[in-house]
């Protein structure tokens, strides 16, 4: 039996969401002065992730994300303290740079199929009710971040157990969305 961590918020259990939740509090991991971000409004398809740019919380294997309009999303404290991770990334991640958590990545190419959308890691809220992850995205990639290729199938398992459908991309639903924005883009649809 291989022990590993998907990711803290859900190796007990996967809470469900509030349905009348409407938005809370990110705090960053720093004792004091914590950097705080309100995001007004539920968080929509939160997922694990496998890539290599999301912040992962120390010994988990995915990363936890959601998106949310980005017109929800405020720093309310301590603004100063946050740093974009690689300014040439599409995403700008916004990290703080005393506990180095991610707070908000932001995307600012207009053309982006997800320009408008903020991402976001709900565990970092001390307030209960955010919508819980429903699949797991690029689930090859953690072997780039050094996990085993041989533990791969039992990974895999573990995220069907939890009813996380792993895909090595995004989910359909989000592919799809992709592969339209594009064709509307060149024309081909309307
Ligand atoms: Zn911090
Ligand atoms: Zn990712």
């Amino acid at each position: 039996m291989i022990q590993f961590s998907l990711h803290p918020a859900i190796d007990h259990c996967i809470k469900p969401a509030d349905p009348s939740f409407a938005g809370g509090t990110l705090q960053c991991l720093c004792p004091d002065n914590k950097v705080e971000v309100r995001v007004s409004s539920q968080t929509a398809h939160n997922h694990l992730c496998g890539c290599s740019k999301c912040w992962k919380p120390e010994g988990a294997l995915f990363s936890q994300v959601a998106v949310v309009s980005r017109d929800k999303v405020t720093v309310t404290a301590h603004p100063e303290k946050l740093a974009v991770v690689d300014s040439g990334a599409t995403i700008k991640r916004y990290a703080c740079k005393g506990c180095g958590a991610y707070m908000y990545g932001r995307i600012d190419n207009e053309n982006h199929p997800f320009f408008g959308l903020d991402f976001v890691h709900t565990e970092l809220s001390p307030d209960g009710g955010w919508s819980p992850p429903e699949f797991a995205a690029f689930v090859s990639s953690i072997i780039e971040s050094g996990t085993d290729p041989g533990n791969m199938a039992s990974i895999r398992r573990s995220l069907r157990e939890k009813g996380l459908e792993p895909y090595d991309c995004l989910s359909p639903a989000l592919m799809d969305a992709i592969a339209t924005h594009v064709a509307k883009a060149s024309g081909v649809l309307h």
